[in-house]
């Protein structure tokens, strides 16, 4: 028995969780070793003895209406005992509350995901739920298949950076700890010595000794070595990614260049609750490899760890450079780079992102209703998004570095913020700190006297600006003066261009952006990939205008790669 990780499933229904025990038991049974209590407190009281005994928590199911403490309730207190399990809230059919408890127990990280009961037959409404529990638990704690191992030093930020970047790349791997014997007996099997930095142990035996991400992607048979395409796209985020699979599947040469790994920003969100079609979620890197592996099977082709560093025209060609020193030759470029939100610096708050702590108010009102937030950030969108939440939530502390609020705000901001009694402005102030038992709970401000207090807050939300990833179109390409690009009726110098530039189109005519790079674009993942979308349309109607008609851009393709890539021609 020992060794099988726990799921544990609590209920205070006698059948139901009968029930559910015996059909989990006769699926799961040989690999996981279920256990059912009938009560919060019973369940805490086995989670206790699990902990003590060393026992792996994998997954824990509780249902939401039990006396004596509630569903939610019993999972927020299960983190302490099981942080690693997956927490799942069991909710009746057509309980018209549970929405609200979901949604706000998922924004806190107080529970991952929900099932409904009665699940019958189980085949439909059970087992692929908990499977795929099961598969975001074992891919994060129980990784069987190790295609790379890496030995390396568990506290050195570069072997924590190669591990992130294998994680973002769904490459299966194993960590050695450097200190370890089986580290120690992987490099003598190999003759290798142990050495300070990340050794890096290849399918085939072979070894990179501190490999830099180039090294490691091509390694890795990740990129490329094309030098022409018909449409290079710079980025793959989500935005980048449509635009691949779009342009890709509707027949177009495409090449992908990354400086880092899939996924943009998206890929670092823990999950994705807002995007359609999931209603349960779907984190940032799943979505990711889904749609990179998509783009790949039309036929786009992808150069990996190499960063985009200049762009030029020559007659109707687009000159991409990249940062070793190649170039790419494309008739039309998509610009995905994205933004990067400023961080605070706070090592408490950066740590949270994405569970208490949020770069913009895309959240759910259910996620803010009657709670205590905190917004840190002087200008408009803080402002702006002050006066949104304080219409559910019960106080809004708003934290200002400056001595005054029409430094950054508009007037009638200052104004609204100002009248709403449930919005506290803190004025020449700074975060500083931030602690919780579990999760965030409290902030520590240090105000213009230098003093520190400490405000409630369970949620976060920093709004102290983004930087697009545009530097090295400056002086290229028009871009507003906070470094986002221009496109289509924004547009001002298109001097040697007869024509208007077409919507996602910037100031150079066949170089387009889209997501959240592009002035005006909403940052959502959806918006970012139905930009992906219509790009691909305006790409085609760039190069009849420009380059020719689009049948001379098919015909110049190998017969075997349009097959694959141009199933939306039949
Ligand atoms: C923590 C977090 C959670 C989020 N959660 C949600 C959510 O739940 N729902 C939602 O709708 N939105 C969410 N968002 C917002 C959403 O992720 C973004 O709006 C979306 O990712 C934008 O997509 P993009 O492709 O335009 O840019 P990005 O995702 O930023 O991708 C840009 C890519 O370009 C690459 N790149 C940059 N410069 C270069 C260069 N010069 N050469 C080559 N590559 C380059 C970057 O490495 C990156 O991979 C979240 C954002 C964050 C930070």
């Amino acid at each position: 028995m020992a060794g099988r990780p726990v799921i544990l499933i609590v209920d205070d229904e006698h059948a139901s969780l009968a029930a559910m025990h015996e059909a989990l038991t006769r699926r799961f049974g040989a690999d996981y070793r279920v256990v059912a209590g009938s009560s919060g407190a019973e369940g805490l009281v086995l989670l206790e003895g699990m902990k003590a005994g060393g026992e792996d928590v994998a997954l824990i199911v509780a249902d939401q209406w039990m006396p004596g403490m509630e569903g939610n309730a019993f999972l927020t207190r299960s983190l302490a005992l099981a942080p690693g399990a997956k927490r799942i809230l069991l909710v009746a059919w057509g309980d018209r509350t549970a929405s609200h408890t979901i949604l706000r127990g998922c924004a806190l990280g107080d529970l991952d995901n929900y099932l409904y009961k009665p699940w019958t037959p189980p085949e439909v409404h059970l087992y692929p739920l908990v499977n795929e529990f099961l598969a975001e638990w074992t891919r994060i704690y129980r990784p069987a298949m190790e295609l790379v191992r890496v030995v390396g030093n568990r506290h050195s930020p570069r072997s924590n950076e190669i591990r992130e970047l294998l994680i973002r790349h769904f490459v299966p791997y194993g960590f050695y700890d450097s200190e370890s014997e089986g580290a120690a007996r992987l490099l003598q099997a190999r003759g290798l010595e142990p050495r300070p930095e990340p050794i890096v142990i290849l399918v085939d035996g072979s070894a990179l000794v501190d490999p830099s991400n180039a090294e490691l992607s091509d390694a890795l048979g990740g990129s490329a070595a094309d030098h022409v395409c018909d449409v290079a796209v710079v980025g793959a985020g989500p935005a980048g990614l449509a635009a691949a699979v779009y342009a890709a599947s509707e027949g177009l040469r495409t090449l992908v260049v990354e400086r880092y790994a899939v996924g943009g920003q998206a890929g670092a969100s823990s999950l994705i609750r807002n995007y359609l079609g999931f209603p349960r979620g779907i984190t940032g890197t799943e979505l990711a490899q889904r749609a990179y592996e998509q783009a790949w099977l039309f036929g786009a082709k992808y150069v990996f760890a190499r960063e985009v560093v200049g762009l030029r025209a020559h007659g109707t060609e687009r000159i991409l450079t990249l940062s070793d020193g190649r170039e790419l030759v494309a008739r039309a470029v998509v610009v995905a780079t994205g933004a990067r939100y400023r961080q605070l610096g706070v090592p408490a708050i950066d740590r949270s992102e994405g569970r208490s702590v949020f770069y913009s108010t895309f959240i759910e009102q259910e996620f803010v209703r009657d709670l205590e937030l905190a917004v840190v950030g002087g200008g408009n969108s803080a402002g702006q998004a002050a006066v949104y939440l304080a219409r559910f939530a019960k106080r809004v502390t708003l934290i200002v570095r400056a001595n005054t609020l029409a430094k950054g705000m508009s007037n009638y901001l200052v104004r609204q913020v100002r009248h709403l009694p449930n919005i506290d402005v803190r004025l020449g102030s700074e975060v500083v700190d931030a602690d919780g038992p579990v999760r965030i709970e409290r902030l520590s401000v240090r105000g213009p006297d230098g003093k520190v207090e400490t405000i409630p807050a369970r949620l976060v939300f920093v709004l102290i600006g983004a930087s697009p990833h545009t530097d090295w179109l400056a002086g290229t390409v028009e871009r507003d003066d906070r470094g986002y690009l221009l496109t289509g009726r924004n547009v001002t110098t298109t001097s040697a261009n007869v024509r208007s530039p077409l919507s996602f189109e910037t100031s150079m005519p066949g170089v387009f952006a889209i997501g959240d790079v592009r002035y005006g674009g909403l940052p959502r993942v959806a918006s970012a990939v139905g930009d992906g979308a219509m790009v691909a349309r305006q790409i085609h109607e760039y190069l009849e205008q420009e380059a020719g008609t689009l049948d001379e851009v098919l015909v110049e393709m190998p017969e075997a790669e349009e097959d694959l890539a141009c199933p939306a021609r039949f």
